[in-house]
């Protein structure tokens, strides 16, 4: 039997067994894909948000102003990319200022440091190509961007390092109460806990609602869809770019990303499918149109891509965290800014199961964990003795990103691992590039293969049933 088994491997789950790995415990994440940051971590703004949003006095905005001011401390401790570049609220229209103004004061309430609303010439002293139309903007400093992925597998490979076990493809069905704990019944036979963590992200309704059947919650998947353009228009804006939020959310935001893309997006469409994260024509033209309220001349035929999310929105629109039953702690509706509030969310989720377990701190503990070595970011010497070194981190794999085969070799052996071409391009970011994967998936394939000691046909793109190739050419002959 486990302590504790966290079910769901997005940044909530990881933040959650991260904080857990700092109490001597045995710990399982089990999550229904093959790799931790599969579900609404991996698509998302990657907005680190200050946290004058949220209404004051709720969950969503105490953890996100905490969990924002943890970021920069944890980045550089997890080695993960982060960039505080501040976000700019825009009000287009004088009549807006009132909003503009509540803004400001409930993020002041919320604590939010360095709130400051600027008139028009500071803001395009700041961003030249703010719309024509922009009167005002609030300022945030400490709003930033981060990668989602980067700090996601920092959290799930320190948890790793300090003895968390993760069992992927593994899909929980039901859940038992026991005298000492909980049976988990999964599609690969049960495990028993004294403690589970629902952490599962737009499938936490389903699972409180096994426990609190009384008292049920409901989630509807609100989509979120996004244009992605290449390094070329990465400076259009050095900010994150918000429109004033509506009764939708935030709006659509212009932002640079920490690999110096240009992000553009979400809508907020609520749906059903809780595996819907197809783009429409219509969702990317409102994307489209709504952009260009707040910035001009966005070079959109730079796109590399479009992709959805799903946001996993509670009907009270807040974080629900607690012990609904002895022993079992939910962690549900993480909507947005639950990627910004997710290191105080691990440490809300860890102080609940510590403290109804009665844990002990565990001397062990090691905090600190080394992200992927990218060569690119040597002097030209040390790289150059690096390749001499391990001649790996001289051959270019992806070539629009520039990733190596040393990189890839290190993100398939760490722990928990990349096993697809998905999982290598979430670590790495090759097939991330201008060409989508066009040039480098068979050769990540050819890796991937050898490295995992398996057919290139049993590589998939994302796990599960997405086999790339049958077998290779000459196989039949
Ligand atoms: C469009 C959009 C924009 C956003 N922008 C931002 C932003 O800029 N800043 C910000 O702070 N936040 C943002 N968010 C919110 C943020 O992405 C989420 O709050 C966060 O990623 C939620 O993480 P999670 O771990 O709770 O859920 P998930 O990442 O969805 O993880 C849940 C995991 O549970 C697993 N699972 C589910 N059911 C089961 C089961 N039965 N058995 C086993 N495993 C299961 C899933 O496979 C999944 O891996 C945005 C979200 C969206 C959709």
């Amino acid at each position: 039997m486990y302590d504790i088994i966290i079910i769901g491997g997005g940044v909530s789950g990881c933040a959650a067994a991260r904080e857990l790995s700092r109490y001597q415990a045995d710990i399982l994440v089990v999550d229904k894909e093959e790799d931790v940051c599969c579900g609404t971590t991996k698509a998302n703004s990657a907005i680190v948000h200050a946290g004058y949003d949220a209404a004051h006095g709720s969950l969503m905005a105490r953890l996100n102003v905490e969990g924002s001011k943890m970021m920069p401390a944890l980045a550089k401790e997890l080695d993960f990319a982060y960039d505080q570049c501040g976000s700019l609220v825009i009000c287009i229209n004088e009549e807006d200022r009132p909003a503009l103004q509540k803004l400001y004061e409930n993020g002041v309430a919320n604590g939010v440091e360095g709130l400051r609303i600027i008139e028009r010439d500071e803001l395009v002293a700041m961003e030249p190509h703010i719309a024509d139309e922009a009167v005002a903007a609030l300022w945030a400093p400490t709003g930033g961007i981060v990668c989602p992925f980067g700090l996601t597998y920092a959290l799930a490979e320190n948890a790793a390092k300090n003895g968390v076990k993760f069992q992927f493809d593994t899909t929980v069905t039901g859940l038992t109460r026991l005298d000492d704990g909980w049976r988990v019944e999964t599609d690969r036979g049960p495990l028993e806990a004294r403690c589970v963590v629902n952490a599962a992200g737009v499938y936490a309704d389903k699972l409180h609602n096994m426990v609190q059947p009384d008292d049920p919650m409901t989630i509807v998947p609100r989509r979120g869809d996004y244009f992605l353009l290449d390094h070329t228009a990465g400076d259009h804006v050095s900010h994150t770019i918000f429109q004033l939020p509506g009764k939708y959310g935030k709006g659509v935001l212009v932002t640079p990303t920490v690999h110096g893309n240009l992000l553009i997006g979400p809508t907020a469409i609520d749906i059903e499918d809780k595996e819907g994260t197809a783009t429409t024509a219509a969702g990317l033209d409102e994307v489209r149109a709504k952009a260009g309220l707040a910035v001009k001349d966005i070079p959109l035929r730079q796109t590399i891509t479009s992709f959805a999310g799903l946001r996993a929105h509670e009907l009270r629109h807040d974080f629900f965290i607690g012990e609904i039953a002895p022993g079992f702690v939910d962690c549900a509706g993480i909507e947005s800014p639950g990627l910004s509030g997710s290191p105080a969310i691990g440490v809300m989720v860890a102080d609940i199961v510590s403290q109804s377990l009665g844990l002990e701190k565990d001397p062990a503990f090691d905090p600190t964990r080394k992200g992927i070595l990218d060569p690119k970011t040597l002097p030209m010497e040390e790289r150059n003795e690096l390749i001499r070194h391990n001649p790996a981190y001289g051959q270019i794999i992806c070539r629009c990103e520039s990733i190596t085969e040393g990189e890839i070799i290190d993100a398939i052996h760490r722990v928990p691992g990349a096993r697809s071409l998905d999982g290598v391009k979430r670590r790495t970011r090759a097939g991330m590039g201008r060409c989508q994967a066009g040039f480098c998936s068979p050769r990540v394939m050819e890796i991937l293969a050898r490295e995992l000691g398996v057919e290139q046909s049993a590589v998939t793109k994302s796990g599960g049933g997405s086999r790339i190739i049958v077998g290779t050419n000459k196989d039949v002959y």
